[in-house]
């Protein structure tokens, strides 16, 4: 099943949707939105040197 962005507008699976206050969007603008890095043990030591 797709399902549009509600940001950018791009056709992306259900599975790949991401809720962002509400709104259904891709991974790319809920990384935007939400301007934090995915979970890492490299990226985290690195925020916090
Ligand atoms: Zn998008």
């Amino acid at each position: 099943m797709m399902a549009k962005c509600a940001r950018c507008n791009v056709e992306i699976p259900n599975e790949d949707l991401y809720e962002d206050h509400g709104l259904k969007v891709c991974e790319d603008c809920k990384m935007k939105a939400t301007q934090s890095p995915p979970e890492s043990c490299a990226t985290t030591n690195n925020m916090i040197k």
